[in-house]
């Protein structure tokens, strides 16, 4: 068991799923190069940018939440 990245969106993933949970991209199509089988490619294109914007949007949340977290144990520590 393992982690692997999405190529389409970039999340965290079991390296042994056949499909990604967070933009439902089929990653067993990629092994196999059969990409002519029913891509719609635009869409698919959308659909990955608008999954890395929400993952770097995510990411700036995250991080600031952690910075909050540590502002404030660092306040509370000097009570
Ligand atoms: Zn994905």
């Amino acid at each position: 068991m393992g982690y692997m990245r999405c190529p389409f969106c970039g999340q965290e993933i079991d390296s042994e799923a056949k499909k990604c949970f967070f933009c439902g991209s089929i990653l067993s199509e990629i092994s196999h190069h059969e990409e002519s089988k029913q891509t719609p490619k635009q869409h698919d294109t959308s659909k990955k940018e608008l999954s890395a914007g929400m993952n770097k949007i995510t990411l700036i949340l995250l991080l600031g939440a952690a910075f909050l977290g540590m502002a404030f144990l660092l306040i509370s520590h000097f009570d």
